[in-house]
């Protein structure tokens, strides 16, 4: 299988998609015609989410063969450290590899529970992301991803260790990071900036949410510890009774951050779709005019 690595160039940007494991049998159709509408767009690589604890092991493993097998797209797994000794994420890797999938993004996942339950390592588990990518390249010849948090990580005192915390992830054998959803571009140049500033060059791809339904970035944000601008609120919350409204104007705060980032040097753009295809792409047709 193709490394995402090869496929990463610093004149073209790359777009990819991440996607999750549904619990349900709706769940599961909506992935797959979301899948299958987002192929003609011929993305660099799809992701597929590691569930809280690993809880959607074998969906996971089940949904990244499926791509790989009936689609042309390169997918790529999520794994984290999560309630897993080292012998049982090692188990993981090398099911993954007999299935012939060799890109890998590591991470450290977090506690049932979330942010507000502190982190600790199981026994005999990993501690940090770091551990795991080092561990993933024992295991054979990988392209291996990061996370990365463009206004910090909230366990991190501030915005410059978790950007030292960032580049120590990526020398130790990631070839890329993809970030966070966030808002403002601004955030994401300074982090990039600070990254370069501990000794990594690796390509940082902005992870981008568009807003579909109110409620539903209020928790997304919460859960992953991103700022939800009060000005967009508001905009939003203006027109909550009216879904057509809230999901246009998503897509048009998702298409100028994207346009910001792409023209200040990004080298892609990650869309979580959360496994729906509208938002995507009407963000994408007015990324590429003149392309259907
Ligand atoms: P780490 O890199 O280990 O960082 C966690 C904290 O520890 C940070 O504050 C960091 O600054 C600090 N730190 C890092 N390394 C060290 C070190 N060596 N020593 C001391 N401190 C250190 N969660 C899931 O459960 N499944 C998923 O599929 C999933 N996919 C994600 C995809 C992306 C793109 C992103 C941005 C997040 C994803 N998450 C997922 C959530 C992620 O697991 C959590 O945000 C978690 O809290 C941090 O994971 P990490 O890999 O960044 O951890």
């Amino acid at each position: 299988m193709t490394l995402i690595t090869d496929l990463l160039r610093p004149d073209q940007p790359s777009f990819s998609f991440e996607f999750f494991p549904p619990k349900t049998d709706q769940g599961e159709a909506n992935l797959w015609a979301a899948i299958a509408e987002l192929e003609r767009y011929n993305p660099t690589f799809v992701s597929v989410t590691y569930g809280a604890g690993g809880s959607t092991r074998d969906r996971t493993l089940r949904i990244v063969q499926r791509i790989a097998a009936e689609t042309s797209m390169l997918p790529m797994a999520h794994l984290t450290c999560v309630s897993a000794t080292v012998e049982e994420v090692t188990a993981v890797i090398d099911e993954l590899a007999d299935a012939g999938v060799r890109n890998i993004m590591a991470l450290r996942g977090d506690m049932p529970g979330g942010f507000d339950v502190r982190w600790e390592a199981t026994e005999g588990g990993l501690s940090h992301a770091d551990d795991l990518v080092r561990l993933i390249h024992t295991r054979g010849d990988f392209c291996v991803g990061v996370a990365s948090f463009p206004e910090g990580h909230p366990e991190s005192p501030d915005r410059d260790t978790d950007a030292r915390h960032l580049a120590g992830k990526l020398n130790a054998g990631a070839a890329f990071a993809t970030t966070n959803l966030f808002f403002d571009a601004e955030d994401y140049f300074s982090h990039v900036e600070m990254v370069r500033a501990h000794g990594s060059d690796a390509p940082i791809i902005p992870g981008i949410m568009p807003v579909t339904n109110v409620a539903q970035i209020e928790r997304m944000t919460a859960m992953s510890g991103a700022t939800f601008p009060s000005r967009l609120a508001e905009r939003l919350r203006a027109v909550a009774d009216d879904p057509d409204k809230v999901a246009a104007i998503g897509v048009e705060v998702a298409t100028d951050l994207c346009q910001d980032l792409l023209d200040g040097g990004a080298p892609g753009i990650h869309f979580y779709t959360l496994n729906r295809s509208t938002a995507t792409r009407e963000i994408w047709a007015n990324l590429h005019p003149g392309h259907s």
